[in-house]
This record gives structure tokens, C-alpha cells and sequence, in this order.
């Protein structure tokens, strides 16, 4: 079945075979370690409601903000290609993992920038839990120069701009908005949150089970279960 768009249109393939599209297209970034339904379902929610034709997932090789991922980038990567395959608008993209050094946001955007123009609309995708640490990531004030920032629902977690640092709460008062045409308007620059259904599923939930020897099905893909179960991931170690 051809992939649509909330309208009902069609992507134009000629379009997304280049990297370009009549509409936003959404990045992903994260450490998907490992990659699973909540991450999916944030990605598929927002780029229906926004009707963007492509969203870009990015896994990091080394996270500059939390700890180091417990598994490989090799093997990360190759997860985040078994839970998108089959899904045409989602293309997977390792820039991150073939970058040397700490894998920062800002120097993925700026890349994509220059290589899909200065008038694409951008639209960078995140959990609120990412949104609310946005003042620790590198140089976090150039990500409004280069993309718009959605920010998705996720349980436990609360969007207050009263509770954001002061730098930020500045910048989110400026440049939110509710209308999804400001973000097909203006290339970068807008805040939009999206309440999303929420999902309560987490990676570190996910490595707690497979550990601990209990069962994580149906919390991701199979097909990534399978690799997981295949390279013996997640078994011998106590990272959080
Ligand atoms: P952990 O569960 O261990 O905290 P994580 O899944 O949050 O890990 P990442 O893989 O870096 O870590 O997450 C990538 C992005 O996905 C982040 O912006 C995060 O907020 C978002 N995200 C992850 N899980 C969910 C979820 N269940 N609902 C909504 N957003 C999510």
C-alpha cells in the first residue's frame, strides 16, 4: 500500500529519492539502545500529524549526555535498520556512527543543512525528557538557526515552561507554536509540542528485562528481539 500523508497525498518519490520533500522532514536522533515501539510510534505520531514525507533516524555513536550505550554502534545501527525497513518514509541515517568524537546534534543538523538547503523546513523530533536537558546539549542555542524543534508526550514526564532553565523557557516562549503551517512556512525557528498517545516504554526498561531474564516482547520490534536474542546483547553487564 502506498504511504500518505495526513492530507491523503502521496509523497512525490522523485522528491524523497533526492532527500527533498513538499513538506517538513523529521529527524530522529537518539541511542536507541535499543531501538523500540515508543521511539517508532513518536516518529510515525508527529509525521502524520505533520504530514511530512520523510523522517531521518540518526542513531549516535557516542552520546555526549548520558552514559556510554551498552552495546556497539555497529549493532545499534543495525537495530534501528531492522525496526525501519518496511516502513518507506523512515530512512535510517549512520552519518553519526562513520563521525569520529562525541556525536553532536548541532553538527548533524548543520550537515543536513547544507545538503538539503537553506528553505527545507527542518523539523528535529524529541521525547519532553530530551527537551527539558536541551540546555546541556553543544551549542543548543544554533539548533533554533538550523531546524524547528517538535516535542513529543512522554509519560513521567511533564512539559512546564515555568520548570525550564531561564535560557530556554526565553527561547520556547519566543518561538513556540500551535500552527503546524508555521513550520511549512519558515524552515527552522518554531517550538511545537504534540500530545502524542502515550506509550510507557523505555530503554533501560527494556535492558532491566533482558537481563533480569524477563520477557521484553512486545515492547519492540520482533525482528530486533531476534537480533538481540542471535548476538546474546544485553545479557552480561549492569548498566543502568
Ligand atoms: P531510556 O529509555 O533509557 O531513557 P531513551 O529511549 O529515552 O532511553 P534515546 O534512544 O536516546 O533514549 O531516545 C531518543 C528519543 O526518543 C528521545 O528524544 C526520547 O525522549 C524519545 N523517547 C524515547 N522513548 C520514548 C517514549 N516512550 N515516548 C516518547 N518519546 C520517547
Amino acid at each position: 500500500m502506498a504511504d500518505r500523508t495526513q492530507t491523503g497525498r502521496s509523497p512525490d518519490r522523485s522528491l524523497l529519492s533526492r532527500g527533498l520533500s513538499a513538506g517538513p522532514i523529521g529527524i530522529l536522533g537518539g541511542t536507541f539502545d535499543p531501538i523500540h515501539h515508543g521511539h517508532l510510534r513518536l516518529a510515525e505520531e508527529v509525521a502524520d500529524a505533520l504530514g511530512f514525507v520523510q523522517v531521518r533516524i540518526i542513531p549516535a555513536r557516542i552520546p555526549p549526555h548520558r552514559a556510554t550505550p551498552s552495546v556497539t554502534s555497529a549493532h545499534r545501527l543495525e537495530m534501528v535498520r531492522l525496526a525501519c525497513s518496511g516502513n518507506p518514509r523512515f530512512q535510517v541515517d549512520e552519518r553519526e556512527c562513520l563521525r569520529d568524537g562525541p556525536s553532536y546534534t548541532v553538527d548533524t543538523l548543520t550537515e543536513l543543512r547544507a545538503e538539503l538547503g537553506d528553505e527545507q523546513p527542518l523539523c528535529l523530533l524529541m521525547g519532553v525528557d530530551a527537551y527539558q536537558a536541551l540546555t546541556t546539549w553543544s551549542r543548543w542555542e544554533q539548533l533554533f538557526a538550523l531546524s524547528h524543534i517538535i516535542i513529543a508526550q512522554r509519560p513521567g514526564f511533564e512539559l512546564d515552561a515555568g520548570q525550564l532553565p531561564a535560557t530556554l523557557a526565553r527561547e520556547h516562549l519566543a518561538r513556540r507554536t500551535r500552527e503546524s503551517a508555521d513550520l511549512r512556512r519558515e524552515p527552522r525557528g518554531r517550538v511545537l509540542a504534540m500530545d502524542i498517545p502515550p506509550l510507557e516504554i523505555s530503554a533501560t526498561a527494556i535492558r532491566a528485562a533482558l537481563r533480569e531474564g524477563r520477557s521484553a516482547r512486545y515492547l519492540l520490534p520482533d525482528a530486533v528481539l531476534d537480533y538481540i536474542d542471535r548476538n546474546r546483547l544485553y545479557k552480561d553487564f549492569d548498566a543502568g
